[in-house]
């Protein structure tokens, strides 16, 4: 096994867009600095618009908002040492690039000589990075940046693997202090994304897009956001299809609207346009499937006997309530930090719960939740909750929830393990965000079984066998949840798919062939 041994993410995702994120670690564990800046920005990020109404989506010209930076108007002097790409703004590499006229590049695996391909010799220091990484790089079979053509700002596509079909994952715009962050985001989403796809039994790669989230906050202007996921959209397009776009943090549905403007290659278009909508229904569901498997597993009796505390009081967290009140569970207890979130779970079950749900309002620090008494804990509000701190206190014999990256390292991961506590990966139990949308291109049915056979028994790779499975593997094997998904994901990624095999590699041989880095931007 190449890869994926139970290497883990601190990445955090807060928001409710972040739906499909999440993030395998490979090698080593390190808590990414973005990690810490996420929360503050979270709050600017989440006033930012929800997208515009331009009516023409070419900007270009049209003011100076929109007007990439060229070489005359670049302010320089931020990029004097090549050798020290990798620790400048992305802004400043970008500037970089247009001052050497360059426009898109490329990092491609080149799969038989073993080694990082890059479409300009200027980028040699990020070829260099790849290669000698230990922690993210993973062969990826492609990375291609290009320069916003209506707003200057650097857009990027990270391809992980992409045996099992099209290099599927969110886009994400977010403020990178150094490439060398946006980057390693880049290829650990991209190669997240693959997993979490390949145990769900999808037949899609792995892959992300990032934006760098332009100066002066620029996106938060609706104009300019519109152009920018247009921008997004054309890159889409001019890469062929071998990596198709879906929300994530920082992008909200308008926004992949008008990416989809420009381009087939995106999902969680709105629903009004033959999207697949807001998948919280199908993700609680899914991790109520996963609750019953880990207690099948345990053999400890059913839902109906069983109190569970759940942090967060969103929209899965709502489903989640929903079902359990449903299987007879008799004591729920959830928290939130927002009152108004509070409220609306209280009115919402206001007639439905005979004293099962007490709802709480604490403090967005206050971890407290995390050592209440009950059989299963389920973190449905943020990343990095099980960590040293935490661990220590649960009393839960279970965890399971929707939260992306629960999990602060892989030493925590032992630590649970430790504890006897049995832990239900979150890209497994919260497989349903990416689920819901993958096949958005195939049609619609109502109750349709390509979503309902995840929360089957019977299905093989449904959530329910798919957690039974990974737990009595991590119990024969003695290793971890994570280490036993992670192994089975390794394998599942690498089968082929069955009409279209190697196809999403053959797009990205000719895109190089093609020398897309040269072709002219439209
Ligand atoms: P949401 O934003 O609707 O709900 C999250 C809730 O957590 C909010 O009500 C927020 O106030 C609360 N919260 C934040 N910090 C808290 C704290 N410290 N203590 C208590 N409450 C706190 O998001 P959601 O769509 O319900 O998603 C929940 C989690 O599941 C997120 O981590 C998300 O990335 C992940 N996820 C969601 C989906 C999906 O389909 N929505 C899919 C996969 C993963």
């Amino acid at each position: 096994m190449a890869f994926i041994c139970a290497k883990y993410s601190a990445k955090v995702v807060i928001s409710g867009l972040a739906r499909h994120s999440c993030s395998v670690r490979t090698r080593k564990l390190r808590i990414h600095p973005t990690v810490r800046c996420i929360s503050a920005i979270t709050s600017v990020r989440h006033k930012a618009v929800n997208g515009g109404t331009v009516s023409a989506d070419d900007k270009r010209g049209h003011s100076s908002l929109f007007e990439p930076r060229t070489c005359s108007n670049l302010q320089r002097a931020h990029y004097s040492s090549k050798k020290d790409m990798l620790k400048w703004n992305p802004h400043t590499f970008a500037d970089f690039l247009k001052e050497k006229d360059i426009q898109r590049c490329y990092m491609v695996w080149d799969r038989e000589n073993k080694k990082v391909r890059m479409s300009h010799e200027e980028l040699e220091p990020i070829g260099t990075f790849f290669e000698n990484d230990k922690i993210d790089f993973d062969e990826h079979e492609g990375m291609f940046l290009q320069i916003g053509r209506r707003t200057g700002c650097l857009l990027g596509a990270f391809i992980w693997r992409t045996n099992r079909g099209q290099a599927c994952g969110g886009v994400r715009l977010w403020d990178y202090p150094t490439l060398e962050l946006y980057m390693r985001d880049g290829l650990r989403l991209g190669q997240g994304m693959g997993v979490k796809s390949a145990l769900a039994g999808l037949w899609v790669g792995g892959g992300t897009g990032l934006v760098a989230e332009p100066t002066a906050k620029k996106h938060i202007l609706p104009d300019f956001r519109a152009s920018l996921f247009y921008d997004y959209g054309d890159f889409l397009t001019s890469l062929n299809g071998c990596y198709v776009t879906a929300e994530d943090v920082g992008v909200n549905v308008n926004d992949l609207d008008h990416v989809h403007h420009r381009t087939r290659y995106a999902t969680c278009i709105p629903e009004e346009k033959g999207g697949s909508g807001n998948p919280s229904v199908a993700t609680g569901k899914g991790v109520v499937c996963a609750m019953e498997a880990a207690l099948d597993f345990l053999g400890i009796g059913t839902l109906s006997t069983k109190s569970v505390v759940i942090q967060g009081a969103g929209n899965v967290a709502t489903v989640i309530v929903e079902e359990l009140l449903k299987k007879d569970v008799p004591s729920i207890h959830v928290t939130d930090c927002h009152q108004n979130r509070v409220d609306d779970m209280k009115h919402l079950f206001h007639h439905k719960h005979d004293g099962r749900l007490h709802i709480e309002k604490v403090d967005i620090d206050d971890m407290t939740v995390m050592s209440r008494p009950c059989d299963i804990l389920s973190p449905c509000a943020l990343g990095n909750v099980l960590n040293k701190e935490t661990i220590p206190t649960i009393k839960a014999e279970i965890v399971c929830g929707a939260a992306n990256n629960q999990l602060g390292s892989p030493e925590d991961n032992e630590l649970l393990k430790e504890r006897g506590i049995t832990y239900v990966v979150d890209y497994l139990a919260n497989r349903m965000g990416i689920v819901n949308c993958a096949n958005e291109a195939y049609g619609r049915l109502t109750n349709d079984p390509a979503i309902e056979r995840h929360f089957s028994r019977e299905w093989e790779k449904s959530i329910y066998v798919m957690t039974k499975k990974i737990l009595e593997k991590a119990r024969e094997d003695d290793i971890t949840p994570v280490q036993a998904a992670n192994a089975i994901a390794d394998k599942l990624s690498r089968e082929w798919h069955p009409v279209w095999p190697g196809r999403s590699q053959q797009i990205i041989d000719a895109l190089v062939e093609s020398e897309w880095h040269k072709q002219p931007i439209y």
